[in-house]
């Protein structure tokens, strides 16, 4: 199948593209090489190729390669159409209403293709299915290929079109890149190779327009900036508090993925520094960001998380977004605890109530499905029975399921300065310890409060900071 040498450069075939709107940059000027591109990638790449179709890598691949850094996926643009690339690939599935797309799967790895997109979207309601050429009509259901809100965000986007059309619709300068395997030429469709030179974050067209077709694009400009290292430019910026707000009518579920992107790619705290220097996070956690304001121990908290957070992906150690979340909503929690015990609640029913509220609250802005709250709720509600263990209970508190994310909640509480009496130490230095250690830590718990009498117990500073 892969009937082209190993050597890239030898031999060089004419680019596939005679496209006047791009730079074409042959293999031997750029530093892509088909060895750093994933065996499956190459796979779809060469099939479709080979049944005569146009198939490049574009998107993330490519730009993370520019940069140095390692891909997370390849993502794929070909005109094949999406029932034609399911009838090349057995292992492939067609997925998505708004943005239909094929996804071929090889063992855990999944590669996304996608067929060119096409026009306008402006013209978007405009668009009568049977005044459209065949090519260019999705096809599959009743609905129309492509629709706009009336605020002019994309609610459908499957027109399709030829590779410069694609290129157009995309975000990002940047991540408008292609690479084929046909002839190993780089096609630069809006000048993303200087902008990568140059640090660049720009959007494709009106920056305006683009936020408002898809205001998701706001948090992907600050995930792509904070994970590169780049600044985004200055009409990129400008646009962002006028367009804002828009993201308040994204569907919730579709912002818990973003969110979830935006904050565990490896740089949640850079991002964090920029969902609030643009005035994002008040939109998507309206709570936290008030109760930041109110205590700021509680931003000391969030960022010693995320750092946390960013350590663990450096070292490839599993990461969840439960944690994530239970982070950014613990500042609401225990405001909310504070006030029901003020009110004559016990500690435990306010916390339990607290918890259940201020995931409630949350679902308006970003949903939080049902299997990351459930895993909230019982790491929250162990951090007082880790922090006030009785020697009986520290056995039973080690198998509990939760016990490790509430462990590693309760040391990053403690590191963010909060009052755990410290316990988040007490535990480590008891998981490390041999049997006599253990026996002579837990006598040493202080009966009743159970903390450890070694230490003191801090007096709260505020109720708040907990
Ligand atoms: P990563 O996979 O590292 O998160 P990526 O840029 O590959 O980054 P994807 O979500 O995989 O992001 O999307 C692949 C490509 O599809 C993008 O590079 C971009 O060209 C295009 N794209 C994705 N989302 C949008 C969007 N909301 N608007 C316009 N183009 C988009
Ligand atoms: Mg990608």
């Amino acid at each position: 199948m892969n009937s082209a040498s190993g050597n890239d450069s030898s031999a060089l075939p004419p680019p596939v593209l005679t496209t006047t709107s791009a730079r074409i940059v042959p293999r031997d000027q750029h530093p892509i090489s088909r060895n750093q591109i994933s065996d499956s990638a190459l796979k779809v790449l060469y099939r479709l190729i080979n049944a005569g179709h146009q198939a490049f890598l574009v998107g993330g691949g490519i730009r993370d390669l520019l940069v140095g850094l390692e891909p997370k996926d390849f993502d794929i643009a070909t005109d094949a159409l999406p029932e034609e690339v399911r009838a090349l690939f057995r292992n492939a599935r067609l997925i998505g209403r708004r943005f239909r797309l094929a996804h071929v799967r090889f063992g855990r790895e999944i590669i996304e293709v996608a067929t060119f997109r096409g026009m306008a979207a402006d013209d978007a309601p405009a668009i009568e299915r049977e005044d459209l050429p065949s090519r260019r009509r999705s096809t599959g259901d009743n609905e129309p290929a492509a629709a706009l809100s009336g605020s002019g965000m994309i609610l459908r986007d499957n027109v399709y079109g030829t590779v410069e059309d694609d290129a157009a619709r995309r975000d990002f300068t940047i991540n408008a890149l292609y690479y084929t395997p046909a002839d190993f030429c780089l096609y630069d469709f809006a000048g993303g190779l200087e902008d990568i030179e140059q640090r660049r974050i720009r959007l494709i067209g009106d920056p305006l327009q683009r936020y408002r077709e898809d205001p998701v694009r706001i948090l992907r400009a600050l995930r792509f900036a904070a994970k590169l290292g780049f600044e985004l430019d200055a009409a990129a910026a400008a646009a962002i508090p006028d367009s804002a707000e828009l993201l308040l009518d994204v569907p919730p579920a579709r912002l818990f993925d973003e969110v979830v992107k935006l904050l565990l790619h490896g740089q949640g705290e850079a991002t964090f520094d920029l969902l609030c220097r643009f005035g994002i996070l008040e939109l998507l956690f309206p709570s936290t960001a008030a109760e930041i304001i109110r205590d700021p121990t509680q931003e000391t908290f969030i960022r010693t998380a995320l750092a946390n957070t960013d350590r663990r992906i450096s070292e490839d150690l599993p990461v969840t977004p439960g944690f994530l979340y239970a982070a950014l909503l613990w500042p609401t929690v225990v405001a909310e605890q504070t006030t029901l015990e003020a009110a004559g609640e016990s500690p435990r029913d306010a916390l339990v109530q607290a918890g259940g509220d201020a995931i409630a609250r949350q679902q308006a802005h970003t949903s939080v499905p049902r299997r990351f709250s459930t895993w909230m709720r019982e790491t929250w509600e162990l951090q007082p029975r880790l922090e006030s263990p009785t020697p009986r209970q520290v056995e039973r508190l080690m198998s509990h399921p939760r016990f490790r994310a509430a462990y590693d909640f309760l040391v990053v509480r403690e590191r963010a300065g909060h009052d755990t009496g410290g316990m988040g130490d007490w535990w480590t230095r008891f998981q490390a310890a041999d049997e006599d250690a253990r026996q002579a830590m837990l006598g040493a718990l202080r009966p009743g409060t159970g903390r450890s009498s070694g230490r003191k117990r801090r007096r709260r500073r505020k109720p708040a900071a907990s």
